[in-house]
């Protein structure tokens, strides 16, 4: 088999090995069935099965309410952006109230825009979107439609350590990169969303966790495919599903459970990863410099310059060189982006910090 390296990748991003294994080992014939997962019907009992199983995988780890659907959809978290306000803002008499702390909050308000009025209650855009607001800094309009953060702003690194106060105006959160990262309380959202290709599987599946309140709420004038409600009396099979998807994410939340032990224990490791790496860049202070602030900083994305730009060429080379695959920024923020999402070993971001530092030795002034 070609070796596999440490993909550092913001997205798609690594799988846990065990959950490709598992694919690949069954991949010609499901066991008992004979059939691939990649043939079979969505209206088989089978596939019932796997999406039942992923569902109930998911209502474990998370917690998840009784009060609460959870939805596999297609059309990437960027659907969502626009499914949000074409089902509760447009038409709703009321504004709604966004939470700017970096690239997809950005993206995520400007397909608000093409359904309502919405208001920007707070934008980092100052600090290049290097930090998350504190309550007190949010101008929240308590009659709002609902406020929409990005739990995670992959681009920049900065993550919300606890969910915003939005008193009874519904909280909407984007939390395509930091799902299933660590525990959340679920109660406290109205919708909580996240594309799987971060942390939960491939791309093709976005999974949907809505409060039944709203899902009651979905106007009756949008295309189906469109309609929280009807797309949730459909139970996600609507048309034709991903399938393949559906049953990775199946397979990465087995693991979570089964191999890591919860949530609880995943958050550990991660901050056990995240430690390392910003104690790296601390320890070559004035050679590496952390984008985000501290108390902000995510537990996935590491983003991180370089003490010239020139070193970003020899730098991204040496280390893919060393098996560390996809360490480049985005170009909004420069230098490297390291990020490290749940399938990402711990020996991974050692060999990181290791190249890191002796990087470091070799090339500082
Ligand atoms: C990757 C990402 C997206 C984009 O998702 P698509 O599935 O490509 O639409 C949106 N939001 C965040 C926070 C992301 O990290």
């Amino acid at each position: 088999m070609e070796k596999r390296v440490y993909n550092f990748s913001p997205g798609p991003a690594m799988l846990p090995l065990p959950a490709l294994e598992e694919a690949q080992r069954d991949l010609l014939a499901l066991p008992g069935v004979g059939i691939s997962i990649l043939e079979i019907s969505h209206r088989s009992k089978t596939f019932d099965d796997i999406i039942g199983q992923a569902e109930a995988n998911l209502r474990r780890l998370l917690a998840i309410p009784d009060n609460y659907r959870v939805l596999f959809m297609q059309g990437g978290a960027q659907l969502q952006f626009a499914m949000v306000p074409m089902n509760y803002l447009r038409g709703s008499g009321k504004k709604a109230d966004y939470v700017l702390t970096g690239s997809w909050g950005k993206k995520a308000l400007q397909q608000a825009k093409t359904q309502g009025e919405v208001r920007v209650v707070w934008d980092g855009q100052a600090t290049n979107y290097d930090r998350i607001p504190e309550q007190g800094q949010l101008d929240l309009d308590p009659d709002a439609a609902y406020v929409h953060i990005t739990s995670n702003e992959t681009i920049q690194g900065v993550q919300f350590p606890t969910e915003p106060d939005t008193g009874d105006v519904p909280l909407v959160c984007d939390s395509s990169s930091d799902f299933l990262c660590r525990p959340v309380p679920v109660e406290r959202y109205g919708i909580l969303y996240a594309c799987a290709q971060k942390n939960a599987g491939p791309a093709g599946v976005t999974i949907v966790i809505i409060r039944d309140d709203l899902v009651a709420r979905a106007p009756a004038d949008l295309p189906s495919m469109l309609n929280y409600r009807v797309f949730a009396e459909g139970k996600s099979v609507l048309n034709t599903p991903p399938v393949f998807a559906v049953y990775i994410v199946k397979l990465v939340t087995d693991w979570l459970l089964r191999e890591i032990g919860g949530l609880d224990k995943m958050l550990e490791i991660n901050r056990q990863k995240v430690s390392r790496l910003y104690e790296t860049i601390d320890r070559c202070e004035g050679f590496y410099e952390a984008h985000a602030a501290p108390g902000s900083r995510s537990l996935m994305n590491v983003a991180f310059r370089l003490a010239s730009p020139d070193l970003d060429k020899p730098f991204l080379e040496q280390a893919e060189q060393r098996g560390l695959a996809a360490l480049k920024g985005h170009r909004s923020v420069g230098g490297c982006r390291a990020s490290i999402y749940n399938a990402m070993p711990v020996e991974g971001v050692e060999t990181l910090c290791d190249f890191m530092l002796k990087f470091c030795e070799k090339h500082k002034a």
